[in-house]
């Protein structure tokens, strides 16, 4: 089932330069890129984005990260995009991370581990919404798509 997912590389990728490398990784895959921008994300924006951990001790130190530098929000779209895109991601903990996964090959810190992807229809839902506006959002055909899908 083709889906979208809400994928954000955040501070520390964006700083130490990661953005082509990890963005190759996507589009390498098969993956369509359909929304992007590049954004320094505000404290209220961080906190209804990760409304879920606000009781969590590490809350207030994320919320810090999140808005100390931009972050390159994205919507991708593909067959099963969003599972898809978590494989690629890693585990949260960068240092438990699979190798080959962009946590597991860039990362060592949980508090600093790259990116950021939804973990299911419904998050993703919610995510692009609170990200983008609808006409943000691209409808366009990649021309090897049937050399990317049966
Ligand atoms: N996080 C953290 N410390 C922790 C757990 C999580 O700083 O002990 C941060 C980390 O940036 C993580 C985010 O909170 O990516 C959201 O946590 P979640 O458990 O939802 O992990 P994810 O879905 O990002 O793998």
């Amino acid at each position: 089932m083709i889906e979208r997912s809400f994928v954000m590389m955040k501070p520390d990728a964006v700083s130490r330069r990661l953005m082509g490398q990890v963005l190759s990784r996507f589009e390498d895959k098969g993956l369509k890129i359909v929304a992007m921008k590049l954004r320094q994300i505000d404290e209220d924006l961080a906190k209804e984005h990760y409304g879920e951990h606000s009781e969590k001790p590490f809350f207030n130190g994320l919320v810090e990260y999140i808005t100390s530098a931009p972050s390159l929000t994205m919507v991708i779209e593909g067959d099963d995009a969003i599972s898809v895109i978590r494989k690629m991601v890693g585990a949260t903990n960068p240092k438990e991370a699979d190798m080959g996964t962009i946590r597991g090959d860039f990362g060592m810190d949980t508090g600093r581990n790259i990116i950021h992807a939804s973990d299911a229809p419904e998050s993703a839902k919610r995510e692009i919404a609170l990200f983008f506006d609808k006409e943000e959002i691209c409808d366009y055909s990649m021309s090897d798509n049937a050399w990317i899908y049966e």
